[in-house]
This record gives structure tokens, sequence and C-alpha cells, in this order.
């Protein structure tokens, strides 16, 4: 049997969904656009998905933009903005963190690359961003600032309500919008998200990670916020993100936002019950640091992330994986050497558990039966790595 608890890197899709979902693949298939009654039944298949969506983030149906993944979601986002900003003359700087995903990291790679001056903020050592460095980073000509909800790979939540009323009120203090992103893909689902009380501009949400399939992706707009598009086609999705909308997969995200937010409390009291008794277990052996906070008000529910002494990540995955469990590791082996992940070199995590890091990430369909089982084979593994062992230095 294996256990699969590698839930931040994709979900299963749940039965209530795959249901909602076969309806519109070869029964009521009509293009959304198209004014007769099988469009016209997609095209309300489609206002129905982006209702559940909007109940879940707490803003409109009209704030709802459909996307093909949250890479494109976090790249519509930022670069659409930017390109408003250049537009506008509304200023080339954009803050973010310096552990952000690589969908937020490559577009603001490729805005410094074109003229953009980009502010990393560091965080402390356990995740965080200081309120005070995000205030001392914005100037007159900051328009975007991008700072993510929820981190993949060690979980710290963000404290965005906080951080999104600062970029507010500097925006009220220069006279100008300062459009303020963040990467929610990790949240969605396990973290409540409220647009009413947290000024966010926009969102970038993704369907796979909260048991909607893979090829979907939500971006939240605010009203009257502007982002310009990237593509250019047949003007769906107010010409923001253009393409025949993925009807099924549409569907699929409403139902699973229907789902998370009929279900939130019991899905984190589940997964809270069984990070706890994760935690304290995997603190006992030796040899092994949990990363991110253990303040599990600040944290995802149900993300565990560790970095094990002497240890190479992608050596335990598959030691886990051969023993039945799925896991995943932030540490990657390019051509030979073990590289740390940014998110852990962020952290000034001592050098010799850098290489080590292993993310148990469960979802609601694990159990606690499955967490003890896990921990059994958790110790044996960790307790097969050597004591010392010459790592390959980078
Ligand atoms: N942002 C974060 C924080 C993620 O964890 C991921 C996926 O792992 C993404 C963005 C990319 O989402 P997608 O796989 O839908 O493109």
């Amino acid at each position: 049997m294996t256990i699969y608890f590698d839930n931040s890197a994709t979900t299963p899709v749940r039965k209530e969904v795959v249901d909602a979902m076969i309806t519109f693949l070869s029964e009521s298939f009509g293009n959304p656009s198209s004014i007769h009654c099988m469009g016209r039944d997609s095209f309300k298949a489609v206002a129905k998905a982006r209702q559940n969506v909007a109940k879940l983030l707490n803003c409109e149906p009209t704030e709802v933009y459909f996307t093909a993944c949250g890479t494109n979601s976090n790249n519509s986002a930022l670069l659409g903005r930017a390109r408003f900003a250049e537009a506008n003359n509304l200023g080339k700087h954009l803050i973010t963190t310096v552990i952000e995903h690589p969908s937020v990291i490559g577009p603001s790679k490729f805005l410094e690359a074109n003229g953009w001056k980009v502010t990393y903020l560091p965080v402390d050592k356990e995740g965080f961003i200081r309120k005070a460095d995000l205030e001392n980073a914005i100037t007159t000509d900051t328009s975007i600032v991008s700072i993510m909800w929820a981190n993949n790979e060690i979980g710290t939540v963000e404290p965005i309500e906080e951080l999104s009323n600062l970029v507010k009120a500097k925006s009220v203090e220069y006279n100008k919008e300062i459009f303020f992103h963040s990467d929610a893909i990790q949240a969605a689902g396990k973290v409540r998200i409220d647009t009413k009380r947290c000024p966010v501009s926009a969102l970038s949400l993704s369907g796979h990670k909260f048991y909607a399939p893979k090829g979907v992706g939500i971006m939240y707009l605010r009203k009257n916020t502007n982002v310009m598009p990237l593509f250019f086609g047949g003007g769906q999705e107010k010409g923001i993100i253009p393409g025949t909308e993925g009807l099924t997969n549409i569907v699929a995200i409403g139902e699973a936002s229907r789902l998370a937010h009929a279900e939130f409390d019991q899905l984190e009291t589940n997964l809270r019950q069984m990070q706890t008794y994760l935690i304290e277990k995997l603190s006992a052996i030796n040899g092994i640091q949990i990363t991110g906070t253990r303040d599990l008000q600040k944290r995802l529910p149900g993300h565990v992330s560790v970095a094990v002494e002497n240890a190479e990540g992608e050596a335990l995955v598959m030691q886990l994986d051969m023993q039945g469990v799925c896991v995943s590791s932030a540490s990657a082996c390019h051509k030979g050497i073990i590289e740390p992940s940014h998110v852990l070199s962020a952290l000034q995590v001592p050098c010799n558990m850098l290489r080590g890091s292993l993310r148990i990430s469960l979802g609601k369909f694990n159990t606690m039966d499955e967490c003890k089982t896990a921990v059994a084979i958790f110790e044996k593994v960790f307790s097969s790595v050597p004591a010392k062992k010459e790592m390959v230095s980078t």
C-alpha cells in the first residue's frame, strides 16, 4: 500500500469533482461562446463555477478569471500589471521575496532583465517577511509588490492581511495604486482567504492543489484594477485570459472550491491533528530539524518539513518510496551535485542539513493510521543515514 504524503505537489481529483466534470465532457459540451442551447448550458456552468470560487475567496464573481494553471496566473498578474505600469508611467520597481516559487521569481527576473528594479525581501530563520523591510523597500517608484501567501517548501503562512494593509496605506501616502499580488496556490482550501479583509489587488490559485485536476488555475483581480493581457485572442475572460474556456476543468475547480469552502473547518482539524503528531514524532529523532515555523497558527495545516543531518534529500525520497511512502525534497541533484533549495538557503539552515530537506504534506485522504505507519518508516530510513558523510560542496 502506498502512503501518499505529497499533497503540496498535487492532490487527487475528488470523486464529487470527477462526477461534476463528466456531464461536460461528451453530453453538455457546447462552447460557452455559442448562442444556442448547448452553448448557453456551458456558459451557465462557467458562471456557476465562478460563483463558487467567489464564495471561497469572499469576492465578486466578476473578479474571478480562469487560467490554465497557477504558473499562468502568477505570470498573467505580474507581467500583465507590469505592462500596465509601463504604459501608464507608474514606476518600474517590483518588490518580491527570496522564497517565492519559480513562477514568481521567473517573471521578476524577466522584468529585471528588461529595465525594472527588483527588490527581493529577505526572510527570518522561520521564513517570515519583516513588515519593516517591506515598508522600507517601498518608494515612489514602486508599482508592484508580490508576496506569497504560503510557502510550498516550508509551509510558512505570511501575514498577508497586515502586509496588504501596509501596501494600501503606502498607496494612499504616495497617491498611486501599488498593485499587491499574492501567490495563494498553497494556501487555497487550507487557509481562510478573505478578499474583503485583505486589500490584495490580485491572487493566484491552482486547481490541482485542492482536489481539482491539473491544468486549471484562477486569477483573482480586484474590481477596477487593471492588468493588460499577455496573449491575444477571442476576448474570453474579458480579454485578459483569452482562449476557449476549459469547460470541464472550470466546472471542476468550481466544484472543488465549493467543497473546500463547505468542508474547511473539518479539513483543518484533521490536518492539524496529523501534523501535530508527525512534528512531535519527527522532532524526537536524532539529527532531524523541523524547518519553517513550529507555531502551527502560522504554518499550513498538514505541512511538515524537515532537514536531515548529513543526508541527501533525493536519496531519502527514493528510499522512502521503496518503503511505500511518497514525499518530496527541495534539494535536487543537478549534474551530480546536490543543490540546496533557494528557500532553505534563505533560512540559513546549517550546512550539514541544507541538502537533506524533506517535505511531508498531508491531504484530505490521509489518516492517522498512515501517519503511525510512516513514522516507523521515517525512523528506519533516517537512522540508516551515515553519521558523517563526505558531502559534495557547491
Ligand atoms: N506557486 C506555488 C507556491 C506552487 O506551489 C506551485 C506549484 O507547485 C505553483 C506556483 C505553480 O502552480 P502550477 O503547478 O499550477 O503551475
